[in-house]
């Protein structure tokens, strides 16, 4: 029987999982996750989870900045910026649209990336995924700027 390490979906770490598909370490961790993922006040949902994504982080700082981090808008934003970086193609694009909506509606908006000012992409260039997540950052921030 092969075994995976998996990374737990409550950011609690690895485990071993008979299926690839395991999301989960314990019947806890997704009690956890789910609990989270409803918005306990104060609670980051994002928090231990593997390093956060540039966009989130930027929506983050503009809502707390903003003051509007733990407001259902404020989530939501959070929400859609982790989507808008799993998405692909249009989908991504009218995530972009639909985030910048909700950013503008409570007045953060996301401050644009200079291009060129990049100093990330130094480190890793030839990282496949790395390169596969700067293009996909890259065109959501297009779709987000045409939106
Ligand atoms: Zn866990």
């Amino acid at each position: 029987m092969p075994s995976y390490t998996l990374e737990c979906g409550c950011g609690c770490g690895t485990f071993e999982a008979k299926s690839p598909r395991a999301r989960w370490k314990t019947p806890g961790c997704k009690k956890r996750a789910q609990r989270e993922a409803a918005g306990t006040a104060g609670a980051d949902p994002t928090a231990g989870l593997k390093p956060e994504d540039p966009l989130v982080t930027a929506v983050r700082k503009d809502l707390a900045a903003a003051n509007q981090l733990e407001t259902v808008d404020g989530q939501i934003a959070l929400h859609l910026a982790k989507q808008v970086k799993a998405a692909t193609g249009t989908a991504a694009g009218s995530l972009a649209k639909e985030l910048r909506q909700v950013l503008d509606r409570i007045g953060a908006t996301p401050a644009p990336t200079p291009a060129g000012d990049q100093p990330k992409t130094a480190e890793v260039e030839d990282d496949e995924v790395t390169e596969a997540r700067r293009r996909r950052e890259a065109k959501a921030r297009e779709a987000a700027d045409r939106a």
